[in-house]
């Protein structure tokens, strides 16, 4: 399934090629997908494509309406929902305002599948034609079982969402860091194709992370890795909104940029870090300066990032432009300094800003894996 998704359209003698499976056994499979909805045969047309022994090349490609699958992206002000069909083509997508960024689970779960509802029938289709959905969202998650250690989503620790999910939701719900979501984002869709090491740094109300390593999303052990934003910067530093001091978030995250900001004014003026932004540009010496502190901070993470792990590539990924102020080259400029030096260039540091969706598209993507692995044990089971 995985070298036909990644292909597109494949020959069978090619997967054999592509997995070192014998070309029985790749037929043997490839008819139990074919029987099973999942795949659909491509008959050539043209002669051009026949092999020399006249018969024709038949390809195979995933069954794109087989399947509807949800990516969901919980951002701290809006819901954005995207449902792809299972070759990930785009069907349907809706965005929602969210009244209330910190909710109990109860009302999370709710406010979850009623955004997929709607989106599912503004495409003129239910949630119950969904065969699964991916959920991004911040903090420490487990994904493999969907429990949630911590998230600034949720007014409870230890919400074991997966199965409160499960209890509501008609199709299976899969749960990751929206970090670890971007990055698969980013290695099927976007500037990270063809690359199988590499970082994703994402700034919104937090501050996150998603390694690829060998082409795997790298989670650590209890699903707790990757929390730059949580990495220590200062002693006894400012405090965190996960309750410890002198995390990088502290200082980058944007509720910490408007904290500083107020008060060092000494009023709450600036209702967003855009209108500081544009406060600084225009010569205010004070949006200045608490601008410049967090992007101190955020070269001294992004310099210890390269030096712990030396990526082919990172990205700054962010989807507003009211984080502009944190994708500037002096930024980048700065990190450099701080990086070990030897006589090679340091990984290249890019940034992309894209939208919400892009991020629904990664849970999106990893749901399709997901619902995919079921599929394929379901006809394993039945096998048996
Ligand atoms: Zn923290």
């Amino acid at each position: 399934m995985d070298s036909i998704r990644s292909a597109g359209e494949i020959a069978r003698i090619d997967i054999a090629d592509a997995t070192g499976f014998s070309p029985a056994t790749v037929t043997a499979i490839t008819s139990e997908l074919l029987n099973a909805g999942l795949i659909e045969e491509i008959i050539p047309e043209n002669k051009q494509s026949q092999s020399r022994r006249g018969r024709p090349r038949v390809a195979i490609k995933l069954a794109g309406r087989s399947h509807l699958i949800a990516g969901v992206k919980l951002g701290h002000k809006v819901i954005s929902v995207l449902v792809l069909d299972f070759e990930g083509q785009d069907v349907v997508s809706q965005e929602f305002p969210i009244a209330n960024p910190r909710m109990d689970p109860a009302e999370f779960v709710e406010v979850m599948l009623e955004a997929v509802s709607k989106t599912c029938e503004s495409g003129g289709f239910t949630i119950n034609d969904l065969s699964g959905i991916g959920l991004s969202m911040a903090g420490l998650i487990h994904a493999t079982d969907g429990f949630v250690h911590w998230s600034s989503s949720l007014t409870e620790r230890n919400v074991d969402m997966g199965a409160l999910m499960e209890k509501a939701s008609p199709c299976p719900v899969f749960i990751d860091n929206d970090a670890n979501l971007v990055a698969k984002a980013e290695h099927l869709f976007g500037v990270a194709r063809n690359l199988e090491n590499f970082i994703v740094i994402t700034i919104e109300h937090g501050v996150g992370m998603g390694i690829i390593i060998d082409g795997k999303i790298y989670r650590g052990i209890r699903g707790c890795g990757a929390e730059l934003g949580h990495t220590k910067v200062q002693l006894e530093g400012a405090l965190c909104q996960c309750g410890q001091r002198g995390c990088l978030e502290a200082y980058v995250g944007d509720y910490a940029i408007l904290r500083e900001a107020h008060s060092v004014l000494g009023e709450e003026i600036h209702e967003d870090v855009g209108s500081l932004y544009d406060a600084a540009n225009n010569g205010d010496q004070l949006a200045v300066s608490v601008l410049d502190r967090a992007a101190r901070m955020l070269a001294l993470g992004l310099a210890n990032v390269v030096n712990i792990f030396d990526p082919e590539l990172i990205i700054l990924a962010g989807a507003q432009m009211s984080y502009r102020h944190l994708y500037e080259d002096k930024i980048i400029d700065a990190a450099k300094q701080q990086v070990v030096q030897i006589d090679a260039e340091m990984p290249p540091i890019r940034v992309h800003a894209w939208g919400d969706l892009m991020w629904a598209k990664g849970a999106a993507a990893y749901a399709i894996d997901q619902v995919s692995a079921l599929k394929v044990r379901e006809l394993s089971r039945n096998a048996d």
